[in-house]
C-alpha cells in the first residue's frame, strides 16, 4: 500500500483558507472583489468586532442561479474561467474559485442571493464547510453574504488575530482603496453603530477623492492627466519570415501625486492599483520613489493614487492567492515608463521650494536615470525598502539638498578639474582640493570647497538673521544655512526629554488640576502608557469613571497645550504604540511634549536667542531631522553658490 493519500476536499479548503483567507480584512476583500465582478453597483458592508464576529456584505449584482449558488461553493467552481488561455487575460478581480469554499470552510456563513433571471431566490448556510440547509428565498436581485464566527474551528489561527481596532482598521484600509479604484460605485461601511464610510457614485476620480479625503487632501495633489505610451512588442517564440507586425501594447497611466511639500513618514498613503486591482508591488514602488528621487528625502513618501491600466495579457496576476502581487512581462519597460511620467510632472509643475529657482548651469539630465536592468539587479540583493546606493543624494547627513536638479551618480562631475584629487568621504573635513581662480585670479580658500558637510560645521554657524520670523539664515563655513526654528528647538527638547526619562523630570506643577475626560478606547490606552507618562514628567491619575486628572506636567509645556498634548498620545498610542516597542512608545510621547513645548514658527527670535539655538542644536545626537522626520537644515554648499555665479 503506498503512502500517498489526495486529501478530501475538505481539507483542500481549510489549506487554502490559510492562503487566501488570512485576516477578516481578507475575506471583506474576496466578497467586495464578488460583488465588484458581479456589476454590483451599491455595496454595503457592515462589521462587527473588527469583523471577528461578523461580516455582511449586501450588493445589487447580477445574483447567482439556484444550481450556481451551491456550486459556489465546490473548490475551483468559478464562471470567470473557462479553460487556460483565459489565464492569459484575466479581466475580472477573481478567477481562481477558491475564496467562497476556503471562507466557507473557517466559519459560519449564510449566503442569499438571487438573479434577475429566477423567480426566487436561493438561502444556503454552511458551518465549517458543511452544507447545513439550502433553501427558497424572497428577495430583490443581488447577493448578500455573511460570515460570522470567523476562525471558530481554527483555534490557531483565531489566536494570530490583532485586536479589535487593528482587524478594523486593515477593513476600513482595504474598503477606502476599493472605492478610489471604482469612483462609479457607491460603497459603505459599517462597524456596529458607526458610519465608517459612506460614499455615492460619482462620475470621475477626483470627486471620490474629494469624497474620501476631502478638501485639504485634494489640494495638495496633481492630477496627472493620463499618460499613454506604446510599445511595440514582437511575437515570441516565432521564426522571423512568419513573424507578423510586431504588436503594439498601450500602457495609460492616471491618478493623482503630491508634490514635494507633502512628505509621509511610510507608505500608507501611496495607492497602486493595475488593470482596477489593488496591488503591492515592487516594479511600480521602485519607480514611483525614482519619479520622486531628489525631490522629497531618501526615507519619506508621498501620496499616490495611481492606476496603471495595460493589456491584460501584459500582466500576470496569478502570482499570489491573494492576488495582491502581480509580474509585468515587460517590467522594464512599465518601470521606466511610470517614472517618467511622474518625474515629467513633477519637473512641469516644478515647485518653488527652497533655492530651486537659482539658475544651475547644468546640462545633465535631471533626475535619478537610474537604468532598470541595474535597479532590477540590486533588487535581487536588496530588501526594497533601503534605496540603492546610488539613490542615496550626494551628501550622507540627510540634508536635503536646494537645487532640484542635482544630478546623482553622475560618473564623473563636471566640476573634477584634471589635478583634483577626491578625498574619501569621512576623512574629516575632506573635500576636493581645488585651486578656483575667479575670474579676477583671486582663487578661494579650499575649505570653502568641503563638500561632504561635517556636523562641525555646524557648530560655529554664524546666524545672520531670520526669514518670515520662521527660519533661521546662517553662514557657515562651507555655505548658506536655512535652519527651521521650529524643528531645531523640537530636536533639542526631545533629546532632553529622552536623557531625563525618569531621572526626576523637570515638571511644573499645575495650580488646579486639570480634569480630561476620556473615551473608552483612550481609557483602555491610558491605562496602558500612564507608567510611561508618569516618566516623562506628566503626574496623572484616575479620577472617577473614564476620567483622568493632571496635577503636573513636563516643564515646558503649557498648561493650554496639556490637554493636546496628553490626547495627541493617546491617539498615537491608539494608532502605532499597539505594534511598537516600549522603546518607540517613549520616543512618540518625547516627541509630542517635544512638539508642544519648541518655540514655534513666525516668532521673532533675538541674535542671542539664535546663537543659543543653533549651538544646542549642534550638541544633539541627530541635528539634521527632528524627531517625525522632516528636515531641520538646508544647506546651499559653496560649491553650488560658486557654480550658480559661473564661478567654477
Ligand atoms: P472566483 O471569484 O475566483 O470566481 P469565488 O469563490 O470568489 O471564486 O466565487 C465563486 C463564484 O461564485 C464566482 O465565480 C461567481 O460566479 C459566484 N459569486 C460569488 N460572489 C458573487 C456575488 N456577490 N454575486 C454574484 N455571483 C457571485
Ligand atoms: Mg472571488
Amino acid at each position: 500500500m503506498g503512502r500517498i493519500r489526495i486529501l478530501s476536499d475538505h481539507i483542500a479548503n481549510k489549506i487554502a483558507a490559510g492562503e487566501v483567507v488570512e485576516r477578516p480584512a481578507s475575506v471583506v476583500k474576496e466578497l467586495l472583489e464578488n460583488s465588484l465582478d458581479a456589476g454590483a453597483t451599491d455595496i454595503l458592508i457592515l462589521v462587527e468586532a473588527g469583523g471577528r464576529r461578523l461580516i455582511r456584505i449586501a450588493d445589487d449584482g447580477h445574483g447567482m442561479l439556484r444550481d450556481d449558488a451551491l456550486l459556489a461553493f465546490e473548490r475551483h467552481a468559478t464562471s470567470k474561467l473557462s479553460d487556460a488561455n483565459d489565464l492569459l487575460a484575466i479581466a475580472t478581480l477573481g478567477f481562481r474559485g477558491e475564496a467562497l469554499p476556503s471562507i466557507a470552510s473557517v466559519s459560519r456563513l449564510l449566503l442569499e442571493t438571487r438573479s434577475p433571471d429566477e423567480e426566487s431566490g436561493t438561502r444556503v448556510e454552511i458551518a465549517g464547510g458543511r452544507i447545513l440547509s439550502c433553501e427558497d428565498l424572497a428577495r430583490t436581485p443581488g447577493t448578500t453574504i455573511t460570515i460570522r464566527d470567523l476562525f471558530y474551528n481554527v483555534p490557531a489561527r483565531k489566536k494570530f488575530l490583532r485586536s479589535e481596532q487593528t482587524e478594523l482598521a486593515h477593513i476600513a484600509s482595504l474598503v477606502t482603496h476599493y472605492s478610489l479604484a471604482h469612483p462609479t460605485k457607491g460603497f459603505a461601511l459599517q462597524h456596529g453603530e458607526h458610519d465608517l464610510l459612506h460614499v455615492a457614485p460619482v462620475e470621475t476620480l477626483e470627486e471620490r477623492v474629494y469624497q474620501v479625503f476631502g478638501n485639504q487632501i485634494l489640494q495638495d495633489l496633481v492630477d496627472i492627466g493620463v499618460h499613454e505610451r506604446d510599445v511595440s512588442i514582437p511575437a515570441p517564440y516565432v521564426p522571423e519570415e512568419e513573424a507578423g507586425e510586431p504588436s503594439t501594447r498601450t500602457f495609460r497611466l492616471r491618478g493623482f501625486i503630491s508634490g514635494p511639500q507633502v512628505q509621509k513618514l511610510n507608505r500608507n498613503s501611496i495607492y497602486l492599483f493595475v488593470n482596477g486591482r489593488l496591488i503591492r508591488d515592487k516594479v511600480l514602488m521602485h519607480a514611483l520613489t525614482a519619479g520622486y528621487h531628489n525631490l522629497i528625502p531618501p526615507a519619506s513618501y508621498p501620496f499616490a493614487l495611481l492606476f496603471l491600466d495595460c493589456d491584460p495579457e501584459e500582466v500576470d496576476v496569478n502570482v499570489h492567492p491573494a492576488k495582491t502581487e502581480v509580474r509585468f512581462r515587460h517590467s522594464g519597460t512599465v518601470h521606466d515608463f511610470v517614472r517618467d511620467a511622474i518625474r515629467g510632472i513633477l519637473t512641469e509643475r516644478r515647485p518653488v521650494a527652497g533655492i530651486s529657482a537659482v539658475p544651475v548651469v547644468s546640462d545633465e539630465q535631471p533626475g535619478a536615470q537610474l537604468p532598470y536592468s541595474e535597479f532590477s539587479q540590486r533588487m535581487e540583493n536588496a530588501a526594497y525598502s533601503q534605496p540603492p546606493p546610488s539613490e542615496l543624494p550626494v551628501m550622507q547627513t540627510g540634508l536635503p539638498e536646494f537645487t532640484l536638479h542635482r544630478p546623482l551618480a553622475s560618473p564623473a562631475p563636471r566640476f573634477a578639474f584634471q589635478d583634483s584629487e577626491p578625498t574619501p568621504a569621512g576623512s574629516g573635513g575632506g573635500g576636493l582640493r581645488l585651486p578656483v581662480p575667479d575670474t579676477h585670479g583671486r582663487v578661494l580658500p579650499e575649505s570653502a570647497l568641503v563638500e561632504s558637510p561635517t556636523l562641525e560645521a555646524l557648530k560655529d554657524l554664524r546666524p545672520l538673521g531670520q526669514l518670515h520670523d520662521s527660519f533661521i539664515i546662517a553662514a557657515g563655513r562651507d555655505g548658506l544655512w536655512l535652519v527651521d526654528q521650529h524643528v531645531a528647538h523640537e530636536r533639542i527638547l526631545f533629546e532632553q526629554v529622552m536623557r531625563q526619562r525618569g531621572r526626576a523630570p523637570e515638571t511644573q506643577a499645575l495650580l488646579m488640576p486639570i480634569v480630561l475626560q476620556l473615551s473608552a478606547a483612550q481609557q483602555i490606552e491610558y491605562a496602558r502608557i500612564a507608567e510611561e507618562l508618569n516618566a516623562m514628567g506628566f503626574e496623572t491619575e484616575p479620577f472617577g469613571h473614564r476620567t483622568i486628572a493632571v496635577k503636573a506636567a513636563p516643564a515646558g509645556v503649557s498648561a493650554g497645550d496639556i490637554e493636546k498634548v496628553l490626547f495627541e498620545v493617546l491617539e498615537i498610542a491608539e494608532k502605532e504604540f499597539r505594534k511598537a516597542s516600549l522603546e518607540d512608545m517613549r520616543r512618540g510621547i518625547a516627541a509630542s511634549i517635544a512638539c508642544r513645548a519648541a518655540i514655534k514658527i513666525n516668532m521673532r527670535l533675538d541674535q542671542r536667542k539664535m546663537e543659543w539655538l543653533l549651538q544646542e542644536l549642534a550638541k544633539t545626537e541627530h541635528p539634521m531631522s527632528c524627531p517625525h522626520g522632516r528636515p531641520i537644515a538646508l544647506r546651499y554648499t559653496m560649491r553650488e553658490i560658486l557654480r550658480s555665479f559661473h564661478r567654477m
